[in-house]
């Protein structure tokens, strides 16, 4: 995996950029995301000569550790599953989650083009998308809202098809053991142990599949390991360059327009040129402490996002220092993580399932723990304060939730490792009384807490906070739990107290644009020459999240919505 091995440095600079100084493209991408390389790959389709430079020695970034999930209403792969959409629902529901602070033409043309550009992905790599049946939108109760889901995920996908070139795929953020690949609709009836004979079901099949992968030596990727790979195939037989080791380190600006990038290659600066355009698509700033500290809530931290470690924001701070103007900086894809020792745990079902309650330092719930990731953290933060902190907050769960369900990736029954007690990162007791002395929670209020609880578990209604009654809740619930799936009874010995700090998938503020992902100033007109898509850029979403792929269908929507505008097609 050299640095001009592989398929990576195809179409370098002799071949498409010329042999000068200042190598030329019609488009340069700086990032090779979702964003990024969706915008390249309808460069190629559009005949533009383009190339991505990357800052690490990976392909990937963050949609290459990701679940892969792509939220686009009205696409062809959910026409074919026969879902039942339309694009007046789609639009009321995504004006109730985005709501008024983001612009109605950006939301019209995500909804407009997301369909076109999933269908070119289809036609030009070698990859095709499934329904994930019934993983409900965030808020399938809104007016447009859909309880059966417009989420789409990877099919699985043979990482042979990459050849050499596999070996630059960011790595997936929870490593799965050799051979094993594990889709979205397999997590959801995993994560359910042997309670479901579903869930025993999809193991058999799982483990068939492992072993059908080693027996024929397949690289089987799901997930976002899928869609990186395959949208990396895509450009690999349109022979665009990805330069490796390439940061955008600034933007060149001629008469007040942006004409091209600074880069670092090979550690030397070098200026490359671009004709029609710079697509800025570098990721978020999850890892750069200094902005997070800057512009976020306290307390927050890199060591608690599960975002690429090469999302450090310069593909923002470059558009900022040329005159665009920035929004939505103080959020993040927030999640409930618990900050295990070596990198934190972003969890999912773990909060929805029955059996668990989450509590501040009050010992009070505070949120419906079920609720979607980015409310959950909204409300560790809302209700932060001195006296009674919410974070870290804690995810009470008993024996029997242990006795049931995978946690964190641990089997039902397996002991949880002694290293996260250790660490101080859980705390086990035989009494709830014992429990909230060990955290530093008033004792008895815990235990009013839990016997509260538990008395909504018995009728069935979290008279609270409602878990369990929408849609959403209750895919991540236990359908064997009746009669509300997500409630059940904190009451078999013993009792667990596991850390909850505020994690993040990565940051969804970054450079405003418009709805033709042009780089906006402060006075709302663009830059010329400059667009950005995905977590470098503001989200389409605002402060909210419309469904499981909710980041990664705008990021590659407007990355070909760049493009096209770069192209002069897009109408
Ligand atoms: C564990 C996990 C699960 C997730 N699951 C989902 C999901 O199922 N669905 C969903 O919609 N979202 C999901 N997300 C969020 C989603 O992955 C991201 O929001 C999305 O992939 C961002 O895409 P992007 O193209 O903007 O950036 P990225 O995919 O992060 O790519 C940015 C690239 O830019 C590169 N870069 C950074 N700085 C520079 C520079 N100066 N010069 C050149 N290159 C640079 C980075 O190295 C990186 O390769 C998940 C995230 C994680 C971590």
């Amino acid at each position: 995996m050299g640095e001009q091995g592989g398929i990576g440095e195809q179409g370098g600079i002799g071949e498409q950029g010329g042999m000068g100084e200042q190598p030329e493209f019609d488009v340069v991408v700086a990032g090779s995301g979702a964003a990024g390389m969706t915008a390249a790959l309808t460069a190629a389709r559009r005949g533009l000569s383009v190339v991505i430079v990357e800052k690490t020695d990976r392909f990937g970034g963050s949609t290459a550790r990701s679940g892969g999930g792509v939220w686009v209403p009205n696409n062809s792969v959910l026409r074919r599953a026969g879902v039942r959409d339309s694009p007046a629902a789609a639009s009321e529901y995504l004006a109730h989650v985005a709501g008024e602070g983001v612009d109605k033409q950006r939301q019209a043309a995500f909804l407009e083009h997301g369909p076109d550009m999933l269908d070119l992905v289809r036609e030009q790599c070698p990859m095709d998308f499934t329904w994930v049946p019934g993983y409900a939108d965030y808020y399938p109760e809104a007016p447009g809202g859909l309880a059966s889901g417009r989420s789409i995920e990877p099919r699985l996908l043979d990482g042979r098809v990459l050849g050499e070139e596999l070996g630059r795929l960011n790595p997936a953020y929870l490593p799965a053991p050799a051979g094993v690949a594990v889709t979205q609709s397999d997590y959801k009836w995993l994560s359910l142990g042997t309670r479901h004979p579903r869930s025993v079901w999809r193991a058999v099949k799982v483990a068939a599949r492992t072993a059908k992968t080693k027996l024929l030596h397949r690289r089987t990727l799901s997930l976002g390991q899928a869609l990186a790979a395959g949208l990396r195939g895509g450009l690999a037989k349109q022979n665009v360059p990805i330069w490796y080791g390439t940061p955008l380190t600034g933007l060149l600006v001629e008469d007040g327009t942006v004409t091209g990038v600074h880069v670092a290659r090979n550690g030397e600066p070098l200026t490359i040129r671009a004709r029609r355009g710079v697509l800025i698509a570098t990721g978020g700033f999850e890892r750069n402490a200094a902005m997070r500290a800057e512009y976020q809530r306290q307390p927050t931290g890199t060591e608690w996002t599960v975002g690429a470690q090469g999302n450090t924001g310069e593909g923002i701070i470059a558009g900022q220092d040329i005159g665009g103007s920035l929004d939505l900086m103080d959020d993040a894809w927030w999640g409930p993580s618990i900050p295990l020792t070596g990198g934190p745990y972003f969890c999912l079902a773990e909060r929805s399932l029955p059996g668990c309650i989450l509590v501040n330092a009050a010992g009070q719930r505070f949120v419906n723990e079920a609720s979607p990731y980015v409310d959950a953290v909204h409300a560790m933060y809302d209700g932060h304060t001195e006296d009674k902190p919410h974070i870290p907050a804690w995810l009470i769960t008993d024996q029997r939730y242990r006795n049931s369900y995978v946690f964190a990736g641990l089997p039902p029954r397996r002991p949880l490792p002694r290293r996260w007690y250790a660490a101080g990162i859980v705390f086990k007791a035989d009494t709830l009384e014992d429990l909230a002395n060990q955290i530093g929670l008033p004792s008895g209020g815990l235990r009013e807490t839990v016997e509260r609880f538990n008395g909504f578990a018995a009728i069935g209604k979290d008279e609270d906070f409602a878990r369990g009654d929408s849609a959403y809740d209750r895919y991540y619930g236990d359908p064997t739990c009746r009669p509300n799936p997500n409630l059940a009874p904190l009451s078999l010995a013993p009792f667990y107290a596991i850390k909850i700090v505020p994690g993040d998938l990565g940051t969804k503020g970054g450079l405003r644009t418009d709805e033709r992902a042009r780089v906006l100033r402060q006075d709302d007109s663009p830059i010329p020459g400059l667009y950005a898509a995905g977590n470098a850029s503001a989200a389409v979403m605002g402060h909210s999240y419309a469904g499981a792929g909710a980041t990664i269908g705008p990021a590659m929507t407007f990355g070909y919505i760049a493009v096209l505008d770069m192209a002069g097609t897009l109408g």
